[in-house]
This record gives structure tokens, C-alpha cells and sequence, in this order.
């Protein structure tokens, strides 16, 4: 697939992507557009970085485009659910992006804001209402919101929804929907819970699968910086010290954390915001918007609170704590490598995360080049510019295949990389012993 034209998608929608800059699909986009065109359902194991969101927006857009109907008061014709009201945000952008020339009426609901503004979003009757769960089932309950019209329902990020606890609100949510619907649904993994899920929910699905989720390391050159703990916020600013580092996001485990780090970096003359779960709607907007524009250099951040936040041209990853979990570090660091670009994660590594690094190189496949920062040890070069010349972006590898949802097997991950070395090598990272 070379453009967008080949897809057989309306006129107005290749004019706004024109716009949008997008000339070409990417590798979920050019497998799941022509089946979900198609009426069939979709199973997609892919991540956000992937262009997941046009994938299930640009042929709802044209499915809206080509049927029009007004959609009752308080339904809508389609519904997206997602776990984090940053991501709700965004996809509603995307459908207001993508759909611009068609008029589509978009509305967002999540929770930490008042309800009024969308109880009356709802009583117009929407095209797209894009929702958290735990807001949307309240708006069911006060029957505010009816699904009974909804031809499309979008799961994503579903891995992240379980995570967070949303089986029963999903289920209650899907309890309302008419059984004559279009399914899409997305995961970045696709262990047992899940599998039974989409077996429950999915009709014959078409499953797709882009960028496994350990693929993603390939794209950043990594290294880990071994130091004590009371040193890491002193080291941080050090690392600030490049001028490279532009627009980094710092992780750490922890709300207070994010604030204590985001402190010191403001006290050591590094323009920082920080964004997690204790902060409201708008402090974590206007974190974001200061990050966006370049107003601050650093976003402190905990992993829930940037889960699926778009932002282009992050150029480091800091992981000041380890994740517990090693599959959020490669979520972490895909946020430098995103729509193709290239980025650097640096980890700050105490004596007490060496197991949790242990975790992260096995399931990354790689072992990451490391400098020892511990007093009394020899200073090594930090070295944290991006390494623009040795590093290429390997093309994410897609694969659809048909599948009955009973064959979704319970207990699969997206698959592991084959063979990870070459882009390794190239990024300077040593493959795993
Ligand atoms: P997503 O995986 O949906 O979070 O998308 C990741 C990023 O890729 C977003 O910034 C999108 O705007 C961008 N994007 C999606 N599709 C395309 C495309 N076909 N060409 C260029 N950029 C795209």
C-alpha cells in the first residue's frame, strides 16, 4: 500500500489527511482499514506509536460518511472506550482531525470533571463519544447516555483497561450495546484474561498484529546508569546538562515522586511540570501544554498518567526508578520513538533494581550498556546525545490473518522479536547473552 487512495476511503477524509500530513498508511493502518471497510470485526495487537487510532477512525469516519444519520438524543453511533481521559482526549482529536470535512459531531466523557457540560454533549446525540468506563457507566445509570443506536464499538488499549481494574464496567458497558454491531479491539498484549474477553466479545474477528511489544527497544538507543540512590536527582541534573535533551519525560514510580523530582529539577534552573494521577484535569492539561510547546524541558511523569500521551519529538526517556513491571519500560521508552522517530532512554539503576534491569533485558532480549556512577567509581562519559547517524528505523513487521475468536489463544503475548540483534547492533546496544 502505497497512499491513501487505494483504501477506497471518501473524498473529504483523504483531504484532511492531505492536511494531517499523513501520505501514507502505516503497517496497522494498511492491514486493518480494508477489513474493518470490509464490516468485519478486528482484533488488533498493537500499542500506541503504531497509528492504531487512524486505523479504527479513518473507516469509521467513512462508514459515517457514506450512511449518514442523525443520531438520537443521548446515543451514538459510534463508541470508543479507553482507559485514560489523555488518551480519550486524544482519540476524540484524531476523529475531529480526520473527520473535519464531514462535519462529525465528537464528544469526550471521562471522570475529574464536572458532568454537566457532557450530560448536555450527550443530549444532542453524537456520531463519535469517546469515553472512559467508570464515567460512561455513571451516565448509563443516570440514562443520560443509551447505547441502544451504537453501530461501532472501540476497545482499546484494552490490556491497560484491565490493568486498571475496568472488566466490570466494560461488561456492564457492553451490556447495553445491540448485538448487531462492528467490534474493534485493541491490546498491546494479549495474555489469557484478554483473549477470553475478545472471545467473548469479538465475531469472527480478522486479528492484526504490528510491533511486538519488545520491538520497540530496537528503536532507542538505551544505556543504564548505575548509582546510589540518594545521588539519582543530583545525576538527573546532570544529564540535563546536554543541550540535546531537549524534551525529555522522566519517569518515576511514584506520585510524590513525580513531585519531589520535578522540584529539584525547578530548583537546579531546569524547567519542569510533572503530570500523574493526584493532579487535576486542568493542572495536568496545562503540564501537558507547557511540555508540548516547549515552555518546560522535563515532564515528570508516573506510568498510568502517561500512558498513551502523544507527544512528537520527545528526544529522551529518563527512568529515574525502575518500572516493576519490565513491559512498562518498553512502554516508557516507545514514547521517544514515536511515528518513526528515533530517541534515547537513560535509566538511573540503584542496587535495589538490579533484578527489576535483570527483567527488563530479558524480556527486551537485550543487555543494555551500562556506566557505573557510584561513588568512588571512575566517572565513564555519559555519552547521552542521540546517536542520529548509527541509528535506522527498522520497518515494524505486520501480519493479519483470519482467526475465529476461539482461536485466540489464551496465554499468547505478542510474539517477541525473531531476531533482534541486527537493529541492535545498530543502536549500539549489546544483544543478550
Ligand atoms: P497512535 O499509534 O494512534 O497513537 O499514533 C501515533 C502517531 O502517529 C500520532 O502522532 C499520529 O498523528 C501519527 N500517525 C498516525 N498515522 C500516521 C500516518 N499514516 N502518517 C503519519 N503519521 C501518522
Amino acid at each position: 500500500m502505497h497512499d491513501f487512495t487505494g483504501l477506497g476511503l471518501a473524498a473529504p477524509i483523504l483531504s484532511s489527511l492531505a492536511r494531517a500530513n499523513y501520505s501514507r498508511p502505516t503497517p496497522i493502518q494498511a492491514q486493518a482499514i480494508p477489513s474493518i471497510l470490509a464490516g468485519r470485526d478486528v482484533l488488533g495487537i498493537a500499542q500506541t506509536g503504531t497509528g492504531k487510532t487512524a486505523a479504527f477512525a479513518l473507516p469509521i469516519l467513512h462508514h459515517l460518511a457514506t450512511r449518514p444519520r442523525r443520531p438520537e438524543r443521548g446515543t451514538c453511533r459510534c463508541l470508543v472506550v479507553s482507559p485514560t481521559r489523555e488518551l480519550a482526549s486524544q482519540i476524540a482529536e484524531t476523529f475531529r482531525t480526520l473527520g473535519e470535512d464531514l462535519g462529525v459531531s465528537v464528544a469526550v466523557v471521562f471522570g475529574g470533571v464536572s458532568h454537566g457540560p457532557q450530560i448536555k454533549a450527550l443530549a444532542r446525540g453524537l456520531d463519535v463519544l469517546v469515553a472512559t468506563p467508570g464515567r460512561l457507566v455513571d451516565h448509563l445509570d443516570a440514562r443520560v447516555a443509551r447505547l441502544g443506536g451504537t453501530e461501532f464499538l472501540v476497545l482499546d488499549e484494552v490490556d491497560q483497561m484491565l490493568d486498571l481494574g475496568f472488566v466490570k464496567p466494560i461488561r456492564r458497558i457492553v451490556g447495553d450495546l445491540p448485538s448487531r454491531r462492528q467490534n474493534l479491539f485493541f491490546s498491546a498484549t494479549m495474555p489469557r484474561e484478554i483473549a477470553k474477553l475478545a472471545e467473548d466479545l469479538l465475531r469472527d474477528p480478522v486479528e492484526v498484529s504490528v510491533t511486538p511489544v519488545a520491538k520497540t527497544a530496537d528503536r532507542v538507543s538505551q544505556q543504564v546508569l548505575f548509582v546510589e540512590t540518594h545521588r539519582k536527582r543530583d545525576l538527573l541534573v546532570e544529564l540535563f546538562g546536554d543541550a540535546e535533551m531537549s524534551r525529555a519525560i522522566v519517569f518515576t514510580r511514584t506520585k510524590h515522586g513525580a513531585d519531589k523530582v520535578m522540584r529539584h529539577l525547578e530548583s537546579a534552573g531546569v524547567a519542569a511540570a510533572a503530570i500523574h494521577g493526584n493532579k487535576s484535569q486542568s493542572q495536568r492539561e496545562r503540564s501537558l501544554a507547557a511540555f508540548r510547546s516547549g515552555a518546560v524541558r522535563a515532564l515528570v511523569a508516573t506510568d498510568i498518567a502517561a500512558r498513551g500521551i502523544d507527544i512528537d519529538r520527545v528526544t529522551h526517556v529518563v527512568n529515574f526508578e525502575l518500572p516493576e513491571v519490565a513491559e512498562a519500560y518498553v512502554h516508557r521508552i516507545g514514547r521517544t520513538a514515536r511515528a518513526g522517530s528515533e530517541g534515547v532512554a537513560i535509566s538511573l539503576c540503584d542496587d535495589g533494581e538490579r533484578d527489576l534491569l535483570r527483567n527488563i533485558e530479558k524480556l527486551t532480549r537485550l543487555r543494555l550498556p551500562s556506566h557505573d556512577r557510584r561513588t568512588g567509581e571512575a566517572a565513564a562519559p555519559i555519552g547521552v546525545s542521540r546517536q542520529r547517524r548509527e541509528m535506522s528505523r527498522p520497518e515494524p513487521r505486520a501480519e493479519t490473518r483470519t482467526a475465529r475468536a476461539a482461536s485466540a489463544k489464551p496465554g499468547r503475548t505478542a510474539p517477541a522479536p525473531a531476531r533482534p540483534r541486527p537493529a541492535a547492533a545498530r543502536n549500539g546496544n549489546a544483544p543478550a547473552r
